[in-house]
């Protein structure tokens, strides 16, 4: 049996999603900027699925800004406030994904000073953390809306009205709840997302920049997307995009009650394995579980599952090349050794109780044939 349970990572495609991009390939190829009607045809379906977007996000088109993929849109969100106010201090938190976490460490060495919140046991940003942190040079506040490893969600209404009432911007990396839970966006200047988490295709994402904000663009060239990002728009990606969206709308709140479940089973079988507990809090993303085991090591085990034909995440998914143990567990408290051992199911709305089933029956006998191996067991 075969069961993909690493979602956060990426999705697969939806079929009807693929279709409303195949004619965007092979007939409708026009540039959306071009006169004829190959370019008319394309612009039109820019805006019309500019339209659908921001209808479901309920904001105005013309603040949705598409991008390359979600990494941009975290990029594009702090260096183009950065460089479009005389404030030199930000504010983000040690959670962040890498997109955030770097771009903020570059920005300090192009002269801002950051400020990364730490969180709590359970990967919550408290907001008097954030009340301790703000100042009056404090330009924008960037707290992700949930964290894509141990699926914590984020007080964000609170965070970004704190922030407002500093006269700071806020901005959220949604990639990993867009589509999937209700978005709060009082208060919200700016939210990244991405197609390829909710069964759309990669290499495309959007910003959302509320009317009014200034923001220096990345990318200069012929002026597209309302100056912030010039390049041919991906129209292929843009409809796929707005066509994932519809179907993660219609189908959210089913989705959320049915994967939660799923998820509870998944919790309540696997930390009852011993020397087992679950990382991140249970009111949490819908389709993630994230476990920790002593005497074991994350890589051993995706390696072992991937063997049962099961694929998993240990770790953040865009840094499971470096061995270094995860930053999101070493910020809730896990010393090293406890952060190693590390597993992070996530599910999507085509996995099936059946995946669950075998998930919960290999776990276990992977994690003890490890332990076998391992010096550090404790044996009686
Ligand atoms: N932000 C979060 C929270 C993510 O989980 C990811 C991808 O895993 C990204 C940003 C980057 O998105 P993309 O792969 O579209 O660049």
């Amino acid at each position: 049996m075969k069961a993909y349970f690493d979602n956060a990572s990426t999705t697969c495609i939806s079929p009807e999603v693929l279709e409303v991009m195949k004619p965007y390939y092979l007939e409708k190829y026009g540039n959306a900027s071009t006169m004829h009607q190959w370019g008319v045809d394309a612009s039109e379906a820019l805006e019309k699925s500019r339209e659908s977007i921001a209808k479901f996000m309920k904001v105005k088109p013309r603040e949705l800004v598409f991008t390359g993929c979600g990494t941009e849109s975290d990029n594009l969100a702090l260096k183009g406030i950065a460089f479009s106010t005389q404030k030199k201090h930000l504010i983000t938190t040690q959670i962040e994904h890498p997109a955030v976490l770097k771009t903020a460490v570059w920005l300090e060495k192009q002269g801002f000073d950051v400020d990364y919140l730490s969180v709590d046991s359970q990967g919550f940003v408290k907001p008097e953390t954030l009340e301790k942190k703000i100042r009056n040079d404090t330009a924008l506040v960037s707290i992700m809306t949930a964290n894509n490893e141990i699926g914590t969600i984020e007080p964000i209404e609170e965070l970004a009205k704190i922030t407002h009432d500093h006269g700071a911007l806020f901005h959220t990396d949604a990639v990993q709840a867009f589509g999937k839970i209700p978005l709060m966006l009082e208060h919200v200047d700016l939210l990244s997302a991405s197609a390829h988490k909710l069964h759309g295709p990669k290499g495309i994402g959007l910003l959302y920049v509320k009317e009014g904000t200034q923001l220096t663009p990345l990318l200069h060239g012929g002026g597209h997307e309302y100056g912030l990002r010039s390049a041919t728009e991906n129209m292929p990606g843009i409809v796929g995009f707005a066509k994932a969206v519809e179907l993660a709308e219609k189908h959210m709140e089913n989705e959320a009650k049915r994967q939660s479940n799923l998820r509870d089973k998944l919790i309540k079988s696997l930390e009852s394995i011993d020397d087992s507990w679950l990382n991140g809090p249970r009111e949490r993303l819908p389709n993630n579980a994230h476990f920790g085991f002593d005497f074991v090591e994350g890589e051993s085990l995706v390696l072992r599952l991937d063997a049962n034909g099961i694929a998993v995440g240990t770790g953040s998914a865009c840094s499971s090349h470096d061995l270094m143990p995860s930053h999101v567990l070493l910020a809730i408290g896990l010393p090293p050794e406890k952060a190693h051992g590390s597993l992070r199911l996530t599910m999507s709305k085509y996995t099936t109780e059946e995946e669950v089933d075998y998930v919960i029956d290999c776990v276990p006998n992977v994690v003890g044939d490890l332990r076998k191996l391992s010096p550090l067991v404790r044996r009686s």
